[in-house]
């Protein structure tokens, strides 16, 4: 009984394989062609982004914060503000041409046309509104003070600094490292005595801060923090001589680099000023600064 039943199973087994014999093989069913699915078409993007650089022209670095500003078109009225390097960027763009303004305080406005199509760029490149320095401070520069190149003057009556001294809780001025600029408050005659020579004063003090930032560049160090500039070779020679103001109208600070800021500025004010001006600053100058 067994064996007949694996009979019939090879059997059944031998007839599934009996294919390669001399019946004709199937006739291959033709082939469906395959259809042709057409690629969808590259979407048309209903909106691009624009995207650029705006550079300091005395830095040639970039201008944080500077606004760009579409002044037509069908995208009038859109901003961007530049990050710290800079870069801009807008989003959700009509396709178009337009005008666009970089602005920055200080310095020129500046326009460029641009076809927005998602692939052009716009770089801006703004000149600083140049101020004339005060005399006698553009004389201390003359006689060869060493300051970052591009430095400049710009009055302005928002010095950026909570202080005292100036109207609003300012102080008369600051030295922007970023942007390589004295920046001194335009109304200084309602900052503390009023008195030009004190205006004078905290000018050459931040023409200072500007060398320090100089010798840091020289350095080939961060210049940004000018609290490093004690670590270069000329602030540890003024630690070394003791690291301290003793002017009279400047007693130590306690911050090497403001007691440096107010020794260089009485350094390089001229002498025969001082004399007129500022009889203590005078004293002082005589008494221990090389003429
Ligand atoms: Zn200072």
């Amino acid at each position: 009984m067994e064996y007949r039943r694996l009979v019939v199973v090879l059997e059944l087994a031998l007839s599934v394989c009996a294919c390669g014999g001399g019946s004709p093989p199937p006739s291959p069913t033709q082939p469906t062609p395959p259809t042709i699915v057409p690629p969808p078409p590259t979407p048309t993007p209903s909106t691009v982004t624009l995207t650029g650089t705006v550079i300091a022209a005395n830095t040639g670095g970039g201008l944080y914060g500077a606004t760009i500003r579409i002044l037509d078109g069908v995208n009038e009225g859109r901003t961007a503000t530049a990050n710290p390097n800079g870069e801009y960027r807008l989003d959700n763009l009509q396709v178009g041409s337009a005008n666009l303004s970089a602005a920055a305080s200080g310095y020129q406005e500046t326009r460029a046309g641009v076809d927005v199509n998602g692939t052009n760029k716009l770089d801006f490149t703004l000149q600083p509104v140049l101020a004339d320095w005060p005399r006698e401070v553009a004389a201390v520069l003359n006689r060869g003070l060493l300051v970052p190149p591009g430095l400049y003057l710009y009055w302005t009556l928002d010095t950026g600094v909570t202080g005292s001294g100036c109207p609003g809780g300012k102080t008369p001025g600051q030295y922007n490292t970023l942007l390589r600029r004295v920046e001194m408050y335009a109304d200084w005659r309602k900052c503390f005595g009023g008195t030009y020579s004190e205006m004078l004063g905290w000018t050459t003090h931040e023409v200072c801060h500007a060398h320090q930032q100089r010798i840091l560049l020289d350095a080939g160090l961060p210049d940004t923090n000018l609290s490093t500039w004690v670590e270069t070779t000329e602030g540890m020679a003024f630690m070394a001589a003791g690291g301290r103001s003793s002017l009279p109208s400047n007693p130590p600070s306690g911050d090497p680099k403001e007691d440096f800021a107010n020794i260089c500025s009485a350094w390089y004010m001229r002498r025969d000023y001082l004399r007129q001006h500022d009889r203590a600053m005078y004293t002082f100058a005589q008494a221990w600064l090389p003429q």
